[in-house]
């Protein structure tokens, strides 16, 4: 599920998207000047809590989309957005999901500790024509930010990103029309041709709502707001890519791994995980973005009591004492692990590990599976 939130509220029009603003025609029907930022109730939303003290927004609700009746980087806000980063730092198991018409204020307005981006940050650029696509794409892919995505919507002509979607950095690129009554079209050859940029970039694609006057085949239909979603997915024209697409620009995994310094220095592991990352069933599994939050927002040793909490309960014995512990707890790093490297099940470690099936494991067995796994976490962080 997504949520949205909106600390701030009201904004000032920089581009022809803004021509018809949302915020402006909602704020108008209560004769609201919409130029005007204000901070809103839902400032502290994320980090609220219950009278338990636990916190009432959970991971369920996650991604959350983040000012969408303003734009984060506006100047108006600059005051406020330092309080905004420490809640989004404090809840790093959530996604937080920033899009901008203003990227050119990046680098002025993020922490200290940013670095390269927090994991757990997802900056969405929108460029509603090509004017604006050459004036901020450049720009955003200079940023530091791990995790990019484009929106064209309202998309006012056909638009060619190619060259950026080349970078590999992009993983996603969405599409829609505008709605409202002074509508500008959209047409349906326009969203195709960005989908077949991002097919030939390897970049998923969405096309997220046809907006109230979509143009197909040179025929103008005009689209009420509550078909507009569903019309888009009934194109069926949306993509996902196979992988990453900066990891497909990057040598994969593996190959990193094998030219680097840490492979040379003799790990016991070397052997085992490049035979299994020439086993198709083993190679493509990653941790997902999801996992590697986990795993940053938890020490090595907190890691590790884990994992052999995991080999004792699904392992140790001949018949696993929980063998619905997979399902009940996926999302933890240590069971993709564990799939990874052979080691999900007896039969599997007898496959991979020639470890016999017959018996419970031995002391030094389950030191090996859980140096093992700890290994494998340790180069997909690296190396994915
Ligand atoms: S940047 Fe977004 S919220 Fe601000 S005026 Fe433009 S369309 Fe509206």
């Amino acid at each position: 599920m997504q949520s949205v939130w909106n600390p701030w509220h009201g904004c000032k029009k920089v581009s022809a998207g803004c021509q018809n603003c949302y915020v402006y025609r909602m704020d108008s029907v209560f004769g609201k000047d919409s130029s005007i930022v204000e901070k809103t109730k839902a400032f502290d939303y994320p980090v609220r809590k219950n009278k338990y003290g636990e916190y009432k927004v959970n991971s369920s609700d996650s991604p959350i989309y983040v000012c969408l009746s303003s734009d984060f980087f506006i100047e108006d806000a600059d005051e406020w957005r330092g309080e905004i980063w420490e809640m989004i730092k404090a809840r790093s198991e959530i996604d937080f999901r920033i899009i901008t018409k203003r990227i050119e204020r990046f680098r002025e307005c993020i922490p200290k500790d940013w670095g390269e981006g927090y994991e757990n940050v997802t900056v969405i650029c929108t460029c509603e024509n090509q004017k604006m696509a050459d004036k901020r794409l450049p720009i955003f892919l200079e940023m530091p930010i791990r995790h990019r995505e484009i929106i064209h919507e309202p998309m006012l002509e056909s638009i060619d990103i190619s060259q950026y979607l080349k970078s590999g950095k992009i993983e996603k690129v969405s599409c829609g029309g505008e709605s409202g009554e002074n509508a500008r079209i959209c047409k349906y050859e326009w969203v195709v041709n960005t989908r077949n940029q991002c097919v030939s970039n390897n970049v998923s694609f969405v096309f997220r709502q046809t907006g109230a006057n979509f143009v197909k085949n040179e025929k103008l239909y005009h689209i009420p707001r509550e078909k507009q979603i569903s019309q888009a997915e009934k194109a069926g024209i949306n993509f996902k890519a196979l992988y990453n697409s900066e990891c497909k620009k990057k040598k994969s995994k593996t190959e990193q791994y094998y030219e680097s310094e840490d492979y040379k220095l003799d790990n016991p592991f070397n052997s085992i995980l490049l035979q299994l990352s020439k086993s198709p069933l083993h190679s493509d599994i990653s941790l997902s973005r999801k996992d590697r939050v986990y795993y940053l927002s938890h020490s090595i040793e907190e890691i590790q009591k884990e994992t052999e909490e995991v080999i004792k309960e699904s392992l140790y014995h001949i018949i696993p004492k929980d063998k619905d512990k997979h399902t009940r707890e996926w999302g933890k790093p240590v069971y993709v692990a564990q799939r990874a490297t052979g080691c999900c099940c007896r039969n599997c470690l007898y496959e991979w590990h020639n470890i016999p099936t017959n018996r419970r494991l031995s002391e030094n067995e389950m030191i090996y599976i859980r140096d093992l796994l700890m290994e494998w976490m340790k180069r997909d962080m690296k190396y994915s």
